[in-house]
């Protein structure tokens, strides 16, 4: 059997983990057994793959969570509002009765002037600001993707701004859902369980188990091949990429289960090695990311 099959029950109990939160905090809200919640997305520096990657999310999708399960007050990509509006929408919040959600890293050199996110009253609104004020109030706080949760690529070297992951600045616990980027179903199924019943269990790294207990190399479908000891030469050979830098046997996420872009594929599927994009330290400690004799 294919080892990530989906008549598997266990996969297939796995695969549905989020869209089962995400529909039973739906209707606990509908039934007013729990409250929407305000949600806070801010984005940093990094490249808005994460805001992105979320609008992609499907059963469950975008719309069913900013339209019934949280009051999305504000991200900057999304929102109608803009300029001083916007930041004033943001501004508005306090008291900490709110989620927050971050994607990207925090530069921090010059008092975090190298990245504004905004104007108010004739003054910068640094990211390094905003993560310190809403990160500390806030009942929730949420690192979405690798940027926000350790650095990554916004902290690759030499790190001229000198970003940081935002655990770096918060006097708090921040759940992380590393990936470059995070998957739409991570980050749901994540605020679902937290509505529904706070924080998760989370493993050393302060990831959710529910979605980052398993090594990728444990359930890749190109195990048998590893075992067997037949190794792909070049990218495109449709045996185990080990020998070309491969970094699934240092991964846990559940990438083979549960795929990219509607549940179509993953870097593996299509013959690509995966470089451990939400592995503590990537990229930099990920690298060379593919490796082979190309005379
Ligand atoms: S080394 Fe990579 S391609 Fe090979 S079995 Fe492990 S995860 Fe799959």
């Amino acid at each position: 059997m294919n080892q990530t099959d989906s008549s598997c029950p266990n996969f297939q109990a796995r695969l549905e983990t989020a869209s089962v939160l995400v529909h039973r905090a739906i209707d606990a809200v509908r039934q007013k057994r729990i409250q929407k919640r305000n949600l806070i997305w801010l984005e940093l520096t990094g490249c808005s793959g994460n805001i992105i990657s979320l609008l992609d999310g499907a059963n469950p999708d975008f719309k069913s969570l900013a339209s019934q399960m949280v009051n999305f007050i504000y991200d900057n990509s999304l929102m109608a509002a803009e300029g001083e509006a916007a930041m004033d929408q943001l501004f508005r919040l306090t008291g900490g009765d709110y989620i927050l959600a971050v994607e990207g890293a925090v530069s921090t050199k010059n008092d975090g002037l190298y990245n504004i996110i905004g104007r108010r009253k004739d003054r910068p609104v640094t990211a390094y600001e905003a993560i310190k004020k809403f990160g500390e109030q806030a009942s929730c706080v949420i690192a979405v993707g690798t940027c926000a949760s350790d650095g990554g690529i916004s902290a690759a070297r030499p790190n001229p701004a000198e970003c940081v992951g935002i655990q770096n600045l918060l006097k708090r616990k921040v759940i992380k859902l590393p990936g470059c980027p995070c998957h739409p179903d991570w980050f749901m199924g994540t605020l679902a369980y937290v509505m529904l019943f706070g924080e998760p269990e989370l493993d050393d790294r302060q990831r959710p188990l529910m979605f980052y207990s398993t090594l990728i190399h444990d359930i890749c479908p190109r195990r048998p091949y590893f075992d067997q000891g037949i190794f792909a030469s070049k990218p495109g050979e449709k045996t185990c990429m080990f020998k070309l830098g491969c970094r699934g046997p240092v991964t846990r996420v559940d990438c083979p289960i549960r795929k990219w872009n509607e549940r179509v594929n993953w870097p593996i599927g299509d013959d690509s090695p995966c470089i451990g994009c939400a592995m503590f330290g990537f990229p930099d400690k990920m690298e060379p990311f593919i490796s082979y004799d190309t005379t």
